[in-house]
């Protein structure tokens, strides 16, 4: 656990059990011995080809566990709730949890029914996300907040005066001036009186890489200049009782309390000032910016970590938010934040497995063979060689290093000339890593080839170098005697992961075994990456037509195992992702068939193995290949 670092970034919710195994504590801190989950059980037993009717589902699988959701919710309520109590703040907290980290319906779903008991809102940033929360927040609490952002037409500003008037808690928040004018328009044409929220353009700036959305350059939100143009119109059209909500984001992952309450604190005077010139204030709406511990550091210094936790954000949030107020006279409003990253980072966990490793290729040339493909070297080549064999019998390896390189350099040139062929060349590199054996050089980094696509599943590392955990789900009980990066299906080079928490170039990992591994796992080395519950499944594309990952929900249960497969859902078959390019698949089948019977027609029907190769059988084969998902099938028994 402490190589992977697993009880910084993963406490309360991930751990390793006594069989060597992650264990997921489904319920935080509160979690009782006999309700942990077993990773690889829940793998095993959804992949089973006797379970999920009778098929067992492919790898790469996500494990969604609403239980963790629920914890992450009630867990940010209670942070705001104590702080909100222990500083004697006169008004609620009552978050909204932002669509776009995770639209699946059923984390949405889950996430409406877990936080309805404290008025649990949802925030949209396009027409199909104000759809998709108007629809889900019917189930929910009347009281919860609908917070519309984004870029605005009259017909996404329609739907949103239509769920007010569907009694839906709705707040139309400006990002751009000229949505008021549309605003005011509408909402007289349809009778409805609307609630008004201004996205405020702090000058905070949050520096990084996900602060780009802040500062007076930041892509949305209103300047001051703005807003009071905003405030003049709307006092012009009767309607300055409708500016309810001021709204702001610095940008994610906010590193310390630090710049967290600066902003606040900036976008608190706004909230006053607009109080002041005659607006019914009720909410200020902090964003999201919550950050997540990635890499278990704790540090404000690192991209992907933050230095508080839950508690400590809350606190700084409502300590600011009132220190302004009371020194305005204004009225203590309603807190409202967007945080999605650190609501649905960790309840899912996504599995693949390392079908191959690629160790760099034993020496292929003895140093006998080496003198006889001497004479054809040239002579800077005959030099380096020469050398190294001096320093080598000195005993000085720095400098065998260095003739090695030289020598593998001048033999490449000789064969870009064509003086030397490619055996010659493959035996030249064969020595240098038996040099390199013979002198200790460091055990090499090994490719582990994954059945995973970085593009679909991880696009974060992809786009903006984002890093995540990633650790094999079991045989932590052994010792990992080697390191690895990992290398995907995709035919893309960036489609390989060499970076990892920590700085780390490498990760430690145990060696491939065959079938029947000690680990009674059937030989499957099974890896997890972690905490990547929110964005990455939205942002995922199809590079190479890989589809998603299967998913699994799986809820913490009292009955004679600590959990339930509540849905299981295998992932997109070829046919399917073939059809979001537009493809047709039945009719690319149609072609493909006629093609083998045709075959069938102009050929013997045994090729002498035994092994029907006639039409039909081609056919078939490729009307299997339509419906199976993309990955590669487990190489293990
Ligand atoms: N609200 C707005 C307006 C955002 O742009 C974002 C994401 O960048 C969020 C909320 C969610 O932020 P986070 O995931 O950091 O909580």
């Amino acid at each position: 656990a402490a190589l992977y670092k697993i009880d910084g970034w993963g406490a309360p919710y991930f751990s390793v059990n006594t069989s060597g195994n992650i264990s997921v504590r489904p319920h935080g801190a509160e979690t009782l011995p006999h309700q942990e989950i077993d990773l690889l059980k829940i793998v095993k037993k959804v992949s089973d080809p006797k379970s999920v009717g009778g098929l067992g589902l492919q790898l790469p699988l996500i494990v969604r566990l609403p239980d963790v959701l629920k914890n992450r919710l009630e867990s940010l309520q209670s942070a705001f709730d104590y702080a909100i109590q222990s500083q004697g703040y006169e008004a609620h907290y009552q978050g909204v949890y932002p669509v776009k980290c995770n639209q699946d319906r059923f984390v949405v779903e889950d996430i409406v029914r877990f936080g309805t008991p404290f008025r649990f809102g949802l925030e949209a940033g396009s027409k199909p996300e104000l759809l998709l929360a108007m629809s889900c927040l019917c189930k929910g609490s009347p009281d919860a907040l609908l917070v519309c952002n984004g870029f605005k037409d009259a017909e996404y500003i329609s739907l949103a005066l239509f769920a007010r008037k569907l009694s839906l808690n709705t707040v139309i928040v400006l990002e751009q001036e000229e949505e008021i004018d549309l605003v005011i328009d509408l909402s007289t044409k349809l009778s409805v009186k609307p609630v008004i929220g201004v996205r405020a353009k702090l000058r905070t700036k949050h520096s990084g890489h996900f602060g780009s959305t802040s500062g007076e350059k930041g892509k949305f939100g209103l300047t001051t200049t703005q807003i009071l143009r905003v405030v003049g119109k709307l006092k012009q059209a009767g309607m300055l009782d409708c500016l309810q909500l001021l709204h702001f984001h610095i940008g994610s992952q906010i590193p310390s309390t630090t710049l967290l309450a600066d902003g606040v604190g900036e976008a608190s005077q706004i909230y006053c000032e607009l109080t002041r010139l005659g607006a019914r204030m009720q909410v200020v709406d902090i964003g999201g910016g919550l950050g997540i511990d990635y890499d278990g550091s704790k540090s404000a210094e690192s991209d992907v970590s933050v230095a508080y936790s839950l508690e400590e954000y809350a606190a700084a949030v409502v300590r600011t938010v009132a220190g302004v107020c009371d020194r305005k006279s204004v009225k203590h409003p309603v807190i409202c934040s967007e945080s999605g990253r650190a609501i649905v980072s960790h309840h899912s966990v996504l599995i693949f497995e390392a079908m191959s490793v690629s160790v760099p290729s034993a020496p292929a040339m003895n140093t006998f063979l080496m003198q006889c493909f001497f004479d054809r070297f040239k002579d800077d080549a005959r030099a380096a060689y020469l050398n190294l064999a001096t320093a080598d019998a000195r005993g000085d390896y720095d400098t065998c290093w260095f003739y090695a390189d030289k020598l593998k350099e001048r033999c490449l040139e000789d064969f870009k000339e064509g003086t030397i062929c490619i055996e010659q060349l493959a035996a030249v590199d064969g020595f240098c890593e038996l040099v390199s054996e013979l002198i200790g050089a460091p055990d090499p980094v090994r490719t582990y080839h994954v059945n995973l696509s970085v593009f679909t599943s991880i696009p974060d590392f992809w786009g903006i170098g984002q890093l995540f955990p990633i650790v094999p789900i079991h045989r932590l009980d052994q010792r990992p005697g080697v390191r690895g990066v990992l290398s995907d299906l995709t035919c893309d080079s960036d489609g390989k992961i060499e970076k990892f928490i920590g700085g780390e170039s490498s990760l430690p990992l145990h060696e491939l075994e065959g079938c029947g591994g000690s680990g009674g796992d059937g030989g499957r080395y099974l890896l997890g990456m972690f905490l990547g519950g929110a964005y990455e499944e939205a942002l995922g594309g199809v590079h190479n037509l890989f589809g998603g990952p299967s998913v699994v929900q799986v809820l913490q249960s009292d009955g004679p195992h600590s959990f339930a497969v509540t849905r299981a859902m295998p992932g997109p078959t070829c046919a399917d992702v073939l059809r979001v390019m537009q493809h047709e698949p039945e009719l690319m089948f149609e072609t493909l068939k006629h093609r083998a019977l045709e075959y069938t027609g102009q050929n013997n029907h045994d090729n002498g193995d035994g092994i029907n190769e006639d039409g039909h059988g081609i056919a078939s084969t490729i009307a299997r290949s339509f419906h199976n998902m993309p990955y590669l099938f487990s190489l293990s028994c």
